[in-house]
């Protein structure tokens, strides 16, 4: 080939690598876009199918003319192509039958990264971390969302400290999204039912390593209005717009599957939001001739549905009048009563006035359901148990499968080149992105003749300031409009060598963001104390309706101005996943203070082990299973008191005890050399337990042995 052919031929190739999710956690693909253009690659927030169109094919191929870049270039795609060529997954030697008959996995919302804003919360972002660890493990896996043109919001704080909502519109030719065509090249429409009408939609597809997420988008103009701003904004309207989402997420979703050939050997319901998905697996079992109960059974068969959290607003109910304006076309599909297709969703089947319950539903028609960690199995038990009434709790079938994060995904780049580069130097001809999920990698952790007491010590310094310097110029950023004379100050706001907790999640009234002010004057005096200093940086968005959750963004925005914690305390704008990333790997501490057991699992505190920070958490959700004892801090014990309050009161107070005798002086304690030896020793104990139970490598395994394999 001569050379410009050749040239051509990688410009495509990188164009596809780009449109691939991969790239976001492979370092080195990292790097070379941000190399190709440092400049663009800040300006349109780390988006390489973006850097790419900034920067012409003309320049890219004079670029490429030069041997050392296009080595370079050769050598990334060269690793993307065998990855996705990989003929030695695990899945191949352990799943097998999933190659060809996949899990169909259903989510309303999907997190991958920050360029992609299409989650809001935890729930999405476990659907990408499945999906990214399905890919890696070689699994037959398709996903299934909706694409929401505007997204999730972006949050911006206005002069009275209150959160804005604004949306900015996607374009998904911009974005690592391609459209999915027929062989004529045209794109693939399909169509479902809702409120007596059809509605037809597209699809994108997501490339995730190896596998596919399809988002469907009903934004086209043979439909009405509201039909085409379903697919507008995650989780944006009233209780109308969730159902009709719901209706085309879950049926179809299916009716594409069958468009593409597709048979799925388990469709999994991340939630219910996906449930009318069951709906649709009936109708064809009766469109064949099968009864509504052979059908059922059927249907039943092939779903799994996981349950992810035990708050009331987490499960949605829709009355029987709605029910009737948007979904009764189910009852000419399933040949049933209206009361019939309402008693699916009911507690009490002959109850007219119970609403229609989305995870009744599906824990109805799933032939298995699960919770995502030990403690929140039982509780979805005992808060289900009305549905199995002649069971003990006990026998309620619901089991569970703790969560987990995408190691490589949520690792910053810092902490990535260090860890392979020690990598190389025990195991020079090991594949990184193998050895990263491997429990002996790991335990590698506590070997000082690996890494020093005083490497460790030195990587916390570099995080911590990064993030520093990360959040100066963010406040900086956003705070110039109103406070312009106020840009010295930037500079003084956190200190480098002091103790840094963080808080970043939804502001979820049950999460309790503000709870550590209720002992305002203890902390305003820890704080303060130059020998011991300690400092918070917070971060979260409150759901648009909820103003309660921004009546603590308020007042958490208005101390770090206006208090005794000014400059100790800073509240970062616009969570998201490169916010995230920032925050759980610069911190030492990472605060969870969930009023148990209302946080099923909690995912951000699997984050930061590898970074070096340590979890101080309540033991709710993964850190009642995760803390041993020594690698990391519980706040308070196994059990918590039934009233609100005295919960709250308790928490708070025991919350302040272990920062004052645990954390602070052992953060502190440091020998001659300056190094908090105690300190650590937890950090290790924390790498050594934690980094690998936590990766989503190891739940999709658990979910393809017990789960989807199972009949
Ligand atoms: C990890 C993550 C979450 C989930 O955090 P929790 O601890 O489960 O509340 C939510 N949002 C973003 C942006 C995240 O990165």
């Amino acid at each position: 080939m001569d050379l410009k052919n050749h040239i051509e031929k990688k410009i495509s190739r990188l164009n596809r690598l780009a449109r691939n999710l991969w790239w976001t956690w492979n370092q080195d693909a990292q790097d070379l876009f941000e190399d190709l253009s440092p400049r663009a690659w800040q300006n349109l927030y780390h988006n390489a199918v973006a850097v790419l169109h900034e920067l012409s094919d003309t320049e890219l191929r004079a670029r490429l003319r030069d041997k050392e870049l296009s080595d370079r270039v050769e050598s990334v795609l060269l690793q993307f192509e065998n990855y996705l060529d990989d003929s030695e997954t695990w899945a191949l030697s352990n799943a097998k039958d999933l190659a060809e008959n996949p899990v169909a996995y259903f989510s309303a919302e999907f997190g991958f990264h920050e360029t992609l804003p299409i989650a809001a919360g935890g729930l999405g972002m476990l659907a990408g971390d499945h999906a990214k660890s399905a890919s890696d493990l070689g699994l037959g896996f398709v996903g299934i969302s909706l694409f929401y043109r505007e997204g999730y919001f972006q949050q911006s704080i206005n002069k009275d400290n209150w959160q804005t909502e604004y949306y900015s519109l996607l374009d998904p030719n911009n974005l690592p999204l391609d459209p999915l065509l027929d062989d004529e090249g045209e794109p693939v429409v399909c169509e479902v039912e809702i409120a007596d009408e059809s509605v037809q939609f597209r699809v994108w597809i997501v490339n995730v390593g190896r596998c596919p997420v399809y988002l469907i988008d009903a934004d086209l103009k043979v439909n009405k209005q509201h039909f085409r701003d379903l697919t507008k904004c995650v989780y944006g309207g009233d209780n109308l717009t969730r159902i009709m989402q719901e209706i085309l997420l879950g049926v179809g979703g299916v009716r594409l599957l069958r468009r593409l050939d597709i048979a799925p050997s388990i469709f999994h319901m991340n939630e219910g939001h996906a449930a009318f998905l069951v709906l649709e697996l009936i109708r064809e079992q009766i469109e064949i001739g099968n009864s509504f109960q052979e059908a059922f059974q059927k249907a039943k068969n092939q779903c799994l549905f996981t349950t992810h959290t035990p708050v009331p607003a987490g499960h949605d109910r829709f009355t029987p009048a709605l029910m009737d304006y948007a979904a009764r076309h189910f009852c000419d599909q399933l040949k049933v009563s209206a009361n019939e297709l309402l008693a699916l969703g009911r507690v009490d089947p002959s109850n007219p006035n119970e609403d229609f319950c989305m995870t009744i539903l599906a824990l109805k028609a799933a032939r298995a359901a699960n919770g995502v960690s030990e403690l929140h199995g039982s509780v979805s038990r005992e808060m289900w148990r009305c549905l199995y009434p002649e069971d003990a709790a006990s026998k309620v079938p619901i089991g569970h499968i703790t969560n987990g994060i995408h190691l490589a995904g949520w690792m910053k780049g810092t902490a990535r080149k260090y860890w392979r580069h020690k990598l190389e130097r025990v195991r020079p001809n090991a594949d990184w992105s193998k050895e990263l999920v491997k429990p002996d990698f790991w335990a590698l952790a506590e070997d000082s003749s690996f890494i020093s007491d005083e490497e460790i010590w030195s990587l916390r310094y570099r995080l911590r300031r990064e993030l520093i310097e990360f959040a100066r110029r963010r406040l900086y950023a956003h705070n110039n409009i109103f406070e312009a004379s106020n840009f010295i100050k930037f500079d003084h706001l956190l200190n480098p060598d002091a103790l840094t907790i963080g808080f970043a999640r939804r502001f979820a009234t049950y999460k309790r963001a503000s709870l550590i002010f209720e002992q305002y004057e203890n902390i305003v005096r820890i704080v303060n104390d130059l020998r011991l200093p300690v400092q918070f940086v917070f971060a979260g968005k409150a759901h648009p309706k909820d103003d309660e959750g921004k009546r603590l963004i308020q007042k958490i925005i208005h101390l770090s101005k206006h208090s005794e914690l000014k400059n100790h305390l800073v509240f970062l704008e616009n969570y998201d996943v490169h916010v995230a990333r920032q925050m759980v790997s610069g911190c030492d501490i990472w605060l969870n203070n969930p009023r148990r057991p209302l946080e099923a699992s909690g995912t951000s505190g699997m984050k930061t082990t590898v970074h070096g920070c340590l979890n101080m958490s309540i033991l709710d959700g993964w850190w009642r299973e995760g803390f041993d004892g020594t690698n990391g801090f519980a706040i308070g014990g196994d059990m918590n008191p039934e009233d609100a309050e005295e919960q709250d009161r308790l928490d708070s107070e025991n919350l302040y005890n272990v920062l004052c005798n645990e954390v602070i002086p052992c953060f502190y304690d440091r020998d001659v050399n300056g190094i908090p030896r105690a300190w650590i020793e937890k950090i290790r104990r924390a790498m050594a337990t934690l980094a690998v139970e936590y990766d989503t490598t190891r739940m999709v395994r658990d979910y393809t042995k017990k789960y989807y394999l199972h009949e």
